[in-house]
């Protein structure tokens, strides 16, 4: 990845341009993690990037930026540049592009991000951003108070990066935070359920939502129930006790999913029919925020005589046919009754003992 990026590079600059690695990557790449996605900073303008990346170049140019996809990897090139004028505490309305690259450096969140990487693969630390790393503390470029106001979902960037890397935000950070977490509310739903999601599946998980909750963000991010969270290995499993569906944003499947969580919460989950009408998944979650063990969960389900209704051993077709009548409603009462007397263990789930139980008990209503 290290050498498509430094080869990216270099096409840039063979063209007359700076160009260097910035942010994420660099900072990742320091402290022996892998990246999903590389950052590059340039004074090359957008156009320039088109014409040198005739074959890469995809048509998304949002804020001065490019995206290149090679061998798999994403770039962001991102033409050196200085912001104005912030709207609502969220993205700048205005910008200028410039040829510095220390200048673009200052606009940037975090000193931890303003380190850079050149062509040959040298470090360029203009901001002391690796004493930040080495102490593993996060200060931001100049004035907290200031960044946190221009552009508030900084904040949760703050919050996710030190829980992601497990470092401490600095005091001043902290001070920061607390005088602006009000301007949260400033941010989409979206934009801050990705930070969050970030925050919640993080190895330091915990760490993450001390943070959250020393910072008093539970109440401006309308997570009430945040305290009394106990950790997952699944997202899912974390909003269902957040209980916010009506406030943040989820997919249909992840809202019927929170919803049976939930309710499955408030039953038995080793009883046998609680685990054949939620399933395993559900189940083994709710098991688990009550204590309940889950291999006794996984075994309870694999007790089940059928996991499923079309696992009975007879189908529509076949129950018309022995009862000699054409297909109709009443073939689901049968299936309904099938499938109760197979789940309490009264009947066994085999075609020809199926077949006789159908012939003696519905045969003889005709
Ligand atoms: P990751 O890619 O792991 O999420 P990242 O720091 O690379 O972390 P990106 O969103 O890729 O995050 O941003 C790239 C760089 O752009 C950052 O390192 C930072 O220098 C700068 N940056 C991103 N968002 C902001 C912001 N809201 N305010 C100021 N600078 C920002
Ligand atoms: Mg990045």
């Amino acid at each position: 990845m290290l050498d498509t990026a430094l080869k990216l590079l270099n096409r840039i600059e063979e063209n007359g341009f700076k160009a260097y690695i910035v942010g994420g990557f660099v900072r990742d790449y320091l402290l022996g993690i892998d990246s999903l996605d590389v950052d590059i900073c340039t004074d090359a303008r957008p156009k320039d990037i088109r014409d040198i990346f005739q074959d890469a170049c995809l048509p998304k140019e949002e804020y001065g930026s490019v995206t290149v996809n090679i061998k798999n990897i994403r770039f962001e090139i991102t033409t050196f540049r200085k912001e104005y004028t912030y709207y609502q505490h969220r993205k700048p309305l205005e910008f200028e592009y410039i040829d510095d690259l220390r200048e673009d450096l200052k606009r940037r969140d975090f000193l931890i991000n303003t380190l850079c990487m050149d062509k040959d693969g040298v470090i360029l630390d203009f901001f002391d951003g690796k004493k930040d790393l080495d102490e593993r503390i996060i200060h931001t470029v100049g004035d907290s108070f200031l960044k946190f106001s221009e552009d508030a979902f900084r904040i949760l960037r703050a919050v996710r990066i030190a829980t992601v890397l497990n470092f401490q935000l600095s005091e001043e950070v902290k001070l920061a935070i607390f005088r602006t977490k009000h301007l949260l509310k400033e941010i989409s739903y979206e934009r801050k359920k990705e930070e969050l999601d970030k925050i919640f599946s993080s190895v330091y998980a915990d760490y993450g939502i001390h943070l959250l909750l020393e910072l008093g963000l539970d109440q401006e991010l309308e997570l009430s129930k945040l305290k009394d969270v106990i950790l997952l290995d699944d997202l899912v499993g974390i909003w269902a006790q957040l209980d916010v569906v009506g406030i943040y944003p989820f997919t249909n499947n992840e809202k019927s999913l929170i919803k049976n969580i939930q309710t499955v919460l408030r039953l038995n989950n080793l009883n046998h029919r609680v685990l054949y009408q939620y399933g395993l998944y559900v189940n083994s979650l709710a098991a688990q925020l009550k204590g309940i063990s889950k291999k006794d969960v996984s075994y309870q389900y694999n007790q089940l005589p059928i996991k499923s209704r079309n696992e009975i051993a007879v189908d529509g077709l076949e129950i018309a046919q022995i009862l000699g009548r054409t297909p109709g409603k009443y073939i689901r009462d049968i299936l309904d009754d099938l499938e109760n007397k197979i789940l309490d263990l009264e009947l066994v789930n085999d075609h020809q003992v199926l077949l006789d139980y159908i012939d003696e008990h519905y045969g003889s209503t005709q």
